[in-house]
């Protein structure tokens, strides 16, 4: 066809180093950072919490993440707080399943932790026994404050997402891990 294609060239000097790469890398980065969408996945106390996270006061909309997603194929951070019964394990663990990748994992409270006090024959010890976890929010519960901050981790990991996983055999071996290609 007669249709031109303009190139347009480097400027001097930045040739060969990887500007160009870098710097779509880090723009892709603070864009993703800044619209996660959550998916809660919340089954008792932790999960009130959460409400007041989402609520004028504490405002997690100034984070860009106000978008619940309920639907996990449109879902980023798969946040999951309250106690995990072994029978809704298999559950949760079918949500990250169908979460695209880049997904992150915030497990919120002693409960999603570790089992918190429900140290009993019913209660998953802790979510990443079947799924990785990025970021663990300590507490019972965890104030909001703790919420946000677990948040802005996420978003941490987020900004620098190309670097810290894709393509990566260590992430790749930890999927495996759980039984997860
Ligand atoms: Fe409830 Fe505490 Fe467990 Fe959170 S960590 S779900 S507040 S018992």
């Amino acid at each position: 066809s007669d249709a031109k294609i303009n190139i347009v060239e480097a400027p001097a000097g930045l040739e060969g180093q990887g500007f160009f790469a870098t710097s779509l890398d880090s723009l892709v980065g603070m864009a993703r950072a800044n619209s996660l969408w959550p998916l809660p996945f919340a089954t008792s106390c932790c999960g009130i919490e959460f409400m007041s996270t989402m609520a004028s006061h504490y405002d997690i909309g100034r984070f860009g993440a106000e978008r619940l997603s309920f639907s996990a194929r449109q879902a980023d951070v798969l946040m999951v707080m309250g106690t995990i019964a072994k029978k809704m394990a298999p559950v949760v663990k079918q949500v990250y399943l169908q979460m695209a990748e880049p997904r992150w994992v915030l497990s919120v409270g002693a409960c999603a932790c570790s089992g918190g006090i429900f140290d009993t024959y019913s209660v998953l010890q802790g979510i990443d026994r079947i799924i990785p976890v990025d970021v663990y929010v300590p507490g019972c519960p965890p104030r909001p404050e703790q919420i946000l901050d677990g948040f802005m981790q996420i978003q941490e990991l987020a900004k620098n997402e190309s670097i810290r996983r894709r393509n990566q055999p260590e992430y790749k071996a930890l999927l495996e891990s759980y039984g997860i290609e």
